[in-house]
C-alpha cells in the first residue's frame, strides 16, 4: 500500500492509487503525490495494531506515536509528556508505523496507520460508532449522533453564538455610550439567535467530547466545558434581565455590560479552545 497526500489540503490518503478527488478539498488526482518512506514495503510485518506502550525502549526507532484521544502524531523517540493538541498525558500515547521487527516476511502489506477512534485508517477524524441498534429510538439516536458528526455540527453551529455575541456586547455598548434606542433592540434581537442556538451547540459538543475524544476529561476539555456554562448561564441572565427590564442598559449600564463581557470572554476561550482541537496547531 502506498501513501498519497492532497497537495492542495494535506489530506493522506492509504491505497495504491490516489483517490479521484480528494474528499476533504475535491482537488483532483493529479494534485495528490506519493508519501515516500523510509521503510520498504516488503520489509513490513504483518498488519497489526500495536499494542499500547510507554515503553520507550521496544524498537521504537522508525515508530511514530500517536495520541490515542484526538489522533495528534509524535515523530519522537518517546512520546511528548502531554499532547499539544487535546493535553492528553503520555500513557495515552499509543506507538504506531513501521517497526523492524518481523521483517522477514517478504510480500506482506505494510502497515496503513492505526486506525484512529476505531474509525478508517484513511480519515483520521472518523468515528467508528457501531452497528445500528434494533430498537427504533436508539436507531434513531444513533443515526441523529452520525449525522451530528459526520457534518461536524459543533464546528459550524458554533459560528452562530461567536460570531453575533461579539456585536451584540458591542451594541449594548454604543447603546450605554450614546444612549441610543435602537441599538439596544438590534443587541436584543441578536441575542435572541445566541440562545436559540446554544441547545445545538451544547448537544452537539458533547456529542463530540462523547465521540470523537472519547470523553476524556483533560484540562481543554474542562475548560472548554466551564466555558460553555459561562456563555449558556450570562446569555441567559442577559435575556432574563432585558425581559424584566427593557430598558437595563441605561438603568444599570455597568453591570449589564459586565456580564456582556464575561459572556463575550467565555465565548472566546471556548473559541480558542476549539480551535486548537479542529486545526491542531
Ligand atoms: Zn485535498
Ligand atoms: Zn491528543
Amino acid at each position: 500500500m502506498k501513501k498519497w497526500v492532497c497537495t492542495v489540503c494535506g489530506y493522506i490518503h492509504v491505497g495504491d492509487e490516489p483517490p479521484d478527488t480528494c474528499p476533504v478539498c475535491g482537488a483532483d488526482k493529479s494534485m495528490f503525490e506519493e508519501v515516500k518512506e523510509a521503510a520498504i514495503d516488503s520489509m513490513a510485518p504483518e498488519p497489526t495494531i500495536p499494542a499500547p506502550s510507554t515503553d520507550a525502549t521496544t524498537s521504537a526507532v522508525n515508530g511514530k506515536w500517536e495520541c490515542t484521544v484526538c489522533g495528534t502524531l509524535d515523530d519522537g523517540d518517546n512520546p511528548p509528556a502531554e499532547c499539544p493538541v487535546c493535553g492528553a498525558d503520555q500513557s495515552l500515547f499509543n506507538r504506531i508505523g513501521e517497526t523492524t521487527a518481523g521483517a522477514s516476511q517478504p510480500g506482506k502489506p505494510k502497515i496503513p496507520e492505526a486506525p484512529r477512534h476505531g474509525g478508517s485508517a484513511t480519515d483520521p477524524r472518523s468515528v467508528d460508532l457501531g452497528p445500528e441498534p434494533a430498537s427504533f429510538k436508539a436507531r434513531l439516536h444513533h443515526r441523529v449522533i452520525a449525522q451530528i458528526l459526520k457534518h461536524h455540527v459543533h464546528p459550524v453551529s458554533v459560528h452562530i453564538p461567536n460570531g453575533v455575541i461579539p456585536f451584540s456586547v458591542l451594541f449594548v455598548m454604543l447603546a450605554a455610550a450614546f444612549d441610543c434606542r435602537a441599538l439596544e433592540i438590534a443587541a436584543q434581537c441578536n441575542m435572541i439567535f445566541v440562545v436559540l442556538t446554544m441547545p445545538i451547540v451544547l448537544y452537539s459538543g458533547y456529542v463530540e467530547w462523547q465521540k470523537r475524544y472519547k470523553g476524556f476529561p483533560g484540562n481543554r476539555f474542562i475548560a472548554k466545558i466551564v466555558a460553555a456554562a459561562v456563555v449558556t448561564v450570562s446569555a441567559a441572565a442577559v435575556i432574563v434581565w432585558w425581559w424584566i427590564d427593557p430598558a437595563v442598559v441605561q438603568h444599570k449600564p455597568g453591570s449589564f455590560i459586565l456580564v456582556n463581557l464575561i459572556m463575550l470572554f467565555a465565548a472566546a476561550v471556548a473559541g480558542l479552545i476549539g480551535g486548537k482541537l479542529v486545526f491542531r496547531d
